[in-house]
């Protein structure tokens, strides 16, 4: 039984509150139905911060997150705040939470569960029962290289400028976490690169290739092109298990494979920090790939479901949970498959539901699973 793990849920704004309210039903179910406990405190971020405290991330909010064993996330962002200068939008507070807490391995999950193997772009048989995850280097890269910037030459014309630049131990970092990942599914990762035109890629592959030699010699490496890579996306999706990329082709490549999946109220995703050999615990951020929907908020229209299986992978990775992660999917597989769908993922001849009926099918689902 783990108990009294540290939980910070950060709602946000818009669509946020409405479907993190729908987690913390599943979070006092898992309290009740299988006796474990969180300590589950609350923190403002975004606007919702900016209204209340005139900043997007107070300080000690972002104490109260670097101390946490995991924090939730919603989205933030919307319309009110979108005038307002670059360094108070409702966006710097996830911001500067992903760099404080060092958030360099974003894990993006493509799956497609069956009962929507219709809603994605590619023939259902393609990819009916595909579960990739791609591992996206976060923090270093080309968005952050240097030199950067525009210049202008000696004849007036300008000149843009951004470097890729990586080292063995920005490499291997986010490497390790592919590698891990992998030895808990079907322990294949898929390194991609460009290795053919740029050094930096050429480092790439063989730091992935010598840290696999060295400590996970039990995982099958293999190298591939970025763009092959998009290529087979789209082709053959199911060859895929674990994909580890830089933060440039993994931005790319993750929307790629999200479309695989059909939904944006669907995807999930987790950021990791480095490992700390005091506590063996990781920083960790687990967020929706959606945004806030101002045009649906407070409506009742939104779905869920990408905030639960955010949740899910929150007790999967970082409180080791899995059980209780394959209960909760579990859990969506068959309110899906029963036709129970918000508007986002409806199809002909199902039952449309609002945000807060999906929560009472997810919990009744629970029920009916952990009897
Ligand atoms: P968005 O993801 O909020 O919405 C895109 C479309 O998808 C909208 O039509 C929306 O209604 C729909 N949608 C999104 N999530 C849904 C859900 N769970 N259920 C049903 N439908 C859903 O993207 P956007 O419109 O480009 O951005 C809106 C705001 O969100 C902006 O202020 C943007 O800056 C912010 N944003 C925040 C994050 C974040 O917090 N991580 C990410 C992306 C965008």
């Amino acid at each position: 039984m783990a108990a009294n793990k540290k939980l910070l849920v950060l709602a946000g704004d818009g669509i946020g509150p409405e479907v993190v309210g729908q987690v913390r039903r599943v979070i006092d179910w898992l309290d009740k139905r299988r006796h474990v406990s969180f300590d589950v405190s609350e923190g403002l971020c975004g606007g919702a911060a900016l209204d209340a405290h005139g900043t997007p991330l107070k300080d000690e909010t972002l104490a109260e997150a670097l101390a946490a064993d995991a924090v939730l996330f919603g989205s933030v962002g919307g319309p009110k705040w979108d005038n307002l200068p670059f360094e108070k939008k409702p966006e710097r507070g996830l911001l500067r939470l992903r760099k404080e807490m060092d958030l360099f391995a974003n894990l993006r999950p493509a799956m497609v569960f069956e009962a929507l193997a219709d809603a994605s772009s590619l023939k259902p048989g393609l990819v009916k029962g595909l579960n990739i995850m791609i591992v996206r280097e976060g923090t270093g890269g080309i968005y952050f290289g240097s030199p950067r910037g525009i210049e202008t030459l000696p004849d007036g014309s300008r000149r843009g400028i951004n470097t890729q630049v990586y080292t063995t131990a920005e490499i291997q970092r986010v490497a390790r976490v592919a590698f891990e990942l992998a030895g808990k599914r079907a322990k294949r990762v898929c390194s991609v690169e460009k290795a053919n035109v740029m050094e930096s890629g050429q480092l790439w592959r063989e730091e992935v290739q010598a840290l696999r030699d060295k400590s996970f010699a039990h995982i099958e490496l293999s190298h591939m092109y970025a763009d092959n890579c998009a290529m087979q996306l789209v082709r053959q999706p199911m060859q895929f298990d674990v994909i580890v990329t830089c933060n440039l082709f993994g931005d790319i490549l993750s929307d790629c494979a999200a479309m695989l999946t059909g939904s944006l109220g669907m995807l999930p995703s987790a950021s990791l920090g480095p490992l700390d050999a005091k506590t063996g615990r990781r920083h960790a951020l687990y967020e929706p790939v959606h945004g806030s929907a101002p045009d649906i908020a407070g409506q009742g229209k939104a779905n869920p479901l990408a905030e639960l299986l955010s949740f899910a992978m929150l007790l999967r990775y970082s409180f080791d949970m899995g059980e209780d992660a394959d209960l909760i999917e579990n859990a969506v597989q068959n309110v899906l498959a029963a036709g129970v769908r918000t508007g986002d993922i409806l199809g002909p001849g199902m039952q449309p539901v609002s945000t807060s009926a999906m929560g009472d099918a997810i919990l009744k689902q629970l029920d009916r699973l952990a009897a």
